[in-house]
């Protein structure tokens, strides 16, 4: 995985086992992960580039395990994914940040939810989505889902199709990891995406001056522009990062210079103390 969550978690240690051997008992513990209530979300915020103000919070899983502790995302979604367990955890997330948000936070500042392909596919997506949205009582203008280029190896269309049925029903769609994975970008024809994510990759390359990485990030913010989307850098550790980002024109900025992702009581926090960081 490319970004590794800061040090809050620590991962489960393969040692004396084999590879699979450890999947093996890390996904016997994942399958009775939901019914021992062992999930919560943490949510990062995102930052307006100019104002600095909060305009959404990513939610993002962690994972206690009584067997293993705490688990890091990049090593237990992909084991999620490839088992299908990521479909009943993903409504998990769907229903609980949409709850979380449309209780906790005000009216003005949205929730940004992971999706796999996994889920996208799954025939009744949208219809998850719908049943989260009514549950909640959240604004569907409120929920953007992200999801990533491997959406579009496989199953494109119907993927495509799901991620419309949600923008129908006034939902954002954000486009994750944007320029590491291996698509092409004939897809960006095909989805009027919201958000681009530059990832983190980039914003590290910049701040170390990598020609090649500012000249990415200059594209990616020029091309999304002339599409009608906007841009957020992932992964903005400073205030150097930070200051560069702004000036290359991204519109978001999310990463530890302006928030960790944090439990629900703090974000609300925030907010009692008056929407700024
Ligand atoms: P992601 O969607 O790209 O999320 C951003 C990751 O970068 C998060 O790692 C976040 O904690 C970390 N991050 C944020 N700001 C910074 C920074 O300034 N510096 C560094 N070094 N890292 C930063 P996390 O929480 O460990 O999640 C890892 C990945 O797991 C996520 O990457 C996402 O792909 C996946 N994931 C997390 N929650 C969910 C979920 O609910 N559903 C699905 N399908 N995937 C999830
Ligand atoms: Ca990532
Ligand atoms: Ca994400
Ligand atoms: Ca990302």
């Amino acid at each position: 995985a490319k970004d590794e969550g800061g040090g809050t978690h620590c991962e489960y240690e393969p040692s004396l086992h084999s590879v699979a051997e450890e999947r093996r008992v890390l996904e016997i513990a994942l399958r009775s992960a939901l019914e021992r209530n062992e999930f919560e979300l943490h949510y990062q915020p995102v930052v307006d580039a100019n104002t600095e103000e909060v305009v959404s919070f990513e939610a993002l899983i962690r994972w206690n395990s009584a067997e293993h502790g705490f688990v890091s995302p990049a090593k237990f979604i992909p084991l999620a994914e490839d088992t299908r367990l990521i479909v009943p955890i993903g409504t998990w997330v769907m229903q609980e940040a949409c709850r979380e948000a449309a209780r906790h936070w005000p009216d003005h500042v949205k929730v940004n939810i992971n999706v796999s392909p996994e889920q996208l596919i799954e025939p009744d997506f949208a219809g998850t989505v719908v049943r989260a949205l009514s549950h909640s009582g959240l604004d569907p203008k409120r929920l953007e889902i992200e999801v990533t280029e491997s959406i579009f190896m496989r199953d494109a269309d119907i993927a495509r199709k799901a991620l419309e049925q949600c923008m129908a029903l006034g939902c954002s769609v954000a486009l994750d990891d944007f320029g590491t994975g291996y698509s092409s970008l004939g897809y960006l024809r095909k989805l009027k995406f919201t958000t681009i994510k530059v990832d983190r990759l980039f914003v590290q390359g910049a701040a170390q001056s990598s020609p090649e990485s500012l000249a990415i990030i200059r594209a990616v913010v020029a091309m999304a522009d002339s599409l009608g989307m906007t841009t957020t850098a992932e992964g903005v550790e400073n205030e150097d990062e930070a200051d560069l980002i702004r000036r290359l024109g991204c519109n978001k900025i999310q990463g530890y210079h302006f928030g960790r992702p944090m439990p629900v009581d703090d974000v609300r926090k925030i907010f009692s103390r008056g929407g700024r960081r």
